[in-house]
């Protein structure tokens, strides 16, 4: 019985994206993929790259049921082997692509490897409560609202277990949304929301081509509020330069401030290739900050910062120094961080400690940007 579980195991599997949330990661969501790619590819910073600058689609709604379906299949036989050999300790001995298909992971072949990816998602998952789904791509709320909504109910029913449905929303796309249809995708059980602010400054909002302005953000993250939305907002300190620094720290706080969203996640600029903001770096035409200078501006948007909501630094990009014993992040990199405003004097201490620490032994953004992936 058990070769059989393992050879139909080897037969199942759904269309799984590139990227999610490392909270995402962190809570092993489900991936399920709605859209493929971003729809707008254009900031600056990113270009769509994490996506291999491939072209938006949205998916089928039906196709994307029958991912779920394979998903379900998948968690059923994981399920059943659990119970044959004693406990899922010893399904992750039978995950292993030694022993499904005798390689190791570097010689498996696309399809070969697409079927690992579905079978270790859905381990994973299960093995931490089956809670949360993420879907992907770059901007789900993109799709029309009653889409989306039947792709959502069908993976609640699917998934009773589920706590938490998740997934990236472009501000442009979620203030386009009525209050009504916010309420639909709610109800269907869509519950938090992950929105690249990147920045509160206009100026800086139009140097980067986010194609929104702070208006529309702050616009858009009220009614995921309202709407009863659990709300993640990301920052990128450094995304205005030496020049724009001041700026882009005091109104990233006014709008964050202005929203109140239940994350404030912390993600540092640091240039990737492939981008015209890379370019613009490598040609002299965009100053990054050094170390000190990103905490003075991560400091200077600390002290604006009036939410009541978390501010975390939940990526291992964020300030870091080398010591003898390795790396050490300056914040704590867990995905609930600091509590405001409970810790703000907490974190200004952090900064002002690490501004203590000579800059020659931080992680500069441009030795992270060579690392591969970035
Ligand atoms: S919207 Fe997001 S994924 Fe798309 S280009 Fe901008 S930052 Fe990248």
């Amino acid at each position: 019985m058990v070769t059989l579980e393992v050879e139909r195991l080897k037969e199942l599997s759904f269309e799984i994206g590139p990227i999610r949330p490392p909270s995402e990661g962190g809570s092993s969501s489900l991936l399920i993929r709605v859209t493929r790619n971003c729809p707008w590819s254009l900031c600056k910073f990113c270009y769509g790259t994490p996506y291999n600058r491939e072209k938006f689609q949205p998916r089928d709604v039906e196709e994307v049921k029958r991912d779920i379906d394979v998903a379900k299949e998948i968690s059923e036989h994981i399920m059943a082997l659990a119970k044959r050999l004693g406990g899922m300790y010893w399904v992750s001995k039978i995950i292993n692509p030694n022993f499904l298909y005798g390689k190791s992971l570097s010689e498996l072949d696309v399809e070969e490897l697409k079927n690992f990816e579905c079978m270790v998602n859905v381990y994973n998952w299960l093995r931490a409560g089956a809670k949360t789904a993420f879907l992907q791509d770059a901007d789900s709320l993109i799709l029309p609202t009653s889409k989306l909504v039947e792709v959502i109910s069908h993976l609640k029913q699917t998934f009773p277990s589920l706590e938490r449905i998740t997934c990236y929303a472009r501000a442009k796309s979620l203030v386009r949304k009525s209050v009504e249809e916010l309420k639909e995708l709610r109800e269907a059980g869509l519950s938090r929301l992950h929105v690249g602010l990147e920045s509160g400054d206009d100026e800086v909002l139009k140097y980067v081509n986010k194609g929104v302005t702070s208006q529309e953000l702050i616009a858009a993250g009220k009614k995921a509020k309202e709407t009863g939305f659990e709300l993640s907002l990301y920052w990128m300190p450094g995304l205005g330069g030496k020049s724009m620094s001041r700026q882009h720290a005091l109104n990233t706080a006014k709008v964050l401030s202005k929203i109140n969203p239940d994350f404030v996640r912390t993600r540092r600029f640091i240039p990737r290739k492939g981008t015209p903001l890379y370019e613009e770096w490598k040609s002299g035409n965009f100053q990054l900050l050094s170390p000190h200078e990103e905490l003075r501006e991560i400091g200077t948007m600390v002290e604006g910062l009036k939410i009541t909501g978390r501010l975390c630094f939940d990526h291992f990009i964020n300030p870091a120094y080398k010591t003898v014993v390795g790396i050490v992040w300056l914040f704590k990199q867990d995905y609930d961080g600091y509590k405001l405003p409970e810790e703000k004097a907490r974190i200004l201490e952090i900064i002002n400690n690490g501004l203590k620490i000579d800059e020659s032994l931080y992680v500069r953004a441009e030795e992270l940007s060579e690392l591969p992936g970035l």
